[in-house]
């Protein structure tokens, strides 16, 4: 009935606005202006395209938020949640109980996971699974006799979730400006060379927006600061792809003042930077990891926290219980689920198949728009990139007020069925890894299409 409902602009088709506008409201939304215009609904997806409720075939360059690596449509994790909803469709993880997927899963992907990362926590989603690492992090040194060391260190333009730790911990002003700015989180610079590298090569660089870290311990007292958190390739804040010298000095800095280095790996995990893990991409061994998104492929709920020996070993043996976790912890509908998913991952080879098609896709973009004076930088690993879009390519500056221009060319892609999200104003994408040669020209086809029509745009406005 709902799909009957949904094929026809008619005056059912009206009752789906009217009704999202009366009773929805949608996250990281400004709710009077998306209501001025209409609310796309999504009807089904298949492989890398989604349909909407008017019929439009439209290509998800983002793969849902980051998430969905395998693609829409695969059976086998249908089958899987099936299967387990008929058997068990969920049991608690607290009270010495357990399940066999949750058990499963957490062997699978500590095997998976590089280092000493031996032991899974399991929770529902990216920011509580942060929420969790923060939690550990600060029970650790508690639990070794330094309560004082409590203060977190993140990022600007970091993204680590929505709970009030989290979004501390982020570095979204915006975020802060509405309750989330705690006391005991700092902030430093990112790693963004194209933004604030100067005349600085990116290697020069990225070593010294690793020594802001340094000099940010230095100030607080290494004996006040818990961690240091970071996703390996910064997301939501624009896909800020640190220079190679970067990790490993952020590294070295953690361990010589001793600071836990926790790795959001929650866009990063599963495939997206070309290795399984962005941790590997850059050669990093953090003491904690965060992953969710690519875990399920968005088909359901879940995320997990990867705890490495040292600090696992002291929450076990002397921390007595852990005073924290959710009704649905390691939920064994979800774990089936992220087991297949891990089956296709793996069996598809997609985070080697990421990195080979990341460098054809970048080529490609280069191709069709790399001489455009609109055009700052093509930049990417794996199948995570940006197309920073620039007042002057030249001296890379930026569009005076930052974030129209991405915005226009946000509605220009969209215009031209494809999913691309603007921050500030650059283009970001994040397609499914699976997608195909053809699919990846008919991506840069319509990106093109898209850019080059904001690039008349402004043109347009300046004469
Ligand atoms: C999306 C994201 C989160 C939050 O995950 P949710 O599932 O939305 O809570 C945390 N960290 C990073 C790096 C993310 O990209």
């Amino acid at each position: 009935m709902l799909d009957h409902l949904a094929s026809t602009v008619s005056d059912s088709d009206f009752n789906w606005q009217a009704a999202d506008a009366a009773h929805h409201l949608h996250p990281f939304s400004d709710h009077k202006s998306l209501h001025q215009g209409r609310v796309r609904i999504i009807t089904s997806a298949e492989g890398v395209y989604l349909t909407d409720d008017v019929g439009n075939r439209i290509l998800d360059g983002m793969a849902g938020l980051w998430c969905v690596a395998i693609g829409y449509g695969r059976q086998e994790l249908v089958d899987a949640a099936a299967a387990q909803m008929k058997t068990l469709p969920f049991y608690n993880t607290f009270f010495k109980t357990a399940t066999r997927p949750v058990i499963s899963l957490a062997e699978r992907l500590t095997a998976m996971a590089p280092g000493d990362l031996n032991h899974a926590f399991f929770a529902c989603s990216g920011s509580e699974a942060v929420d969790t690492a923060l939690r550990m992090a600060r029970t650790f040194w508690i639990t070794k006799g330094q309560p004082s060391k409590r203060v977190i260190i993140g990022r600007e333009f970091g993204y680590h979730g929505s709970t009030t730790l989290g979004a501390a911990a982020g570095g979204m002003v915006d975020m802060h400006r509405q309750g989330a700015a705690l006391p005991d989180f700092a902030h430093v610079m990112p790693p963004y060379w194209y933004g604030y590298g100067g005349q600085m090569s990116p290697e020069e660089f990225g070593l010294f927006a690793a020594r802001q870290v340094e000099d940010k311990i230095r100030e607080i007292g290494a004996e006040n600061v818990a961690a240091f958190i970071g996703e390996p390739i910064q997301g939501a804040g624009g896909v800020i792809i640190p220079p190679e010298t970067y990790w490993p000095e952020i590294q070295r800095i953690c361990r010589a003042h001793d600071i836990l280095l926790i790795a959001d790996e929650v866009i990063c995990g599963f495939g997206r930077t070309g290795r399984m893990f962005g941790s590997e991409t850059f050669g990093i061994t953090p003491d904690l990891m965060t992953l969710a998104k690519g875990i399920t492929s968005g088909y359901i709920p879940l995320s997990a926290v990867l705890v490495g020996d040292r600090v696992a070993d002291v929450l076990i043996n002397d921390t007595g219980e852990f005073y924290h976790g959710f009704t649905y912890s390691g939920h064994p509908v979800a774990c089936a689920v992220a087991l297949a998913n891990l089956d296709i991952l793996e069996s598809e080879h997609l985070a080697a198949r990421a990195e080979a098609s990341g460098i054809k896709l970048r080529a490609k973009l280069i191709a069709a728009l790399g001489d455009q004076p609109i055009i700052g930088e093509i930049r990417g690993t794996g199948l995570i990139g940006a197309i920073e879009l620039t007042a002057d390519r030249r001296t890379r500056r930026f569009f005076e007020k930052r974030g129209r221009v991405g915005a226009l060319c946000r509605d220009h892609c969209f215009s031209n069925n494809l999913v691309m999200r603007a921050v500030r104003d650059t283009m970001v994408f994040s397609p499914p890894l699976t997608i195909t040669d053809a699919e990846m020209d008919d991506l840069v086809d319509r990106a093109t299409t898209a850019i080059m029509a904001t690039q008349a745009d402004i043109r347009s406005e300046i004469l």
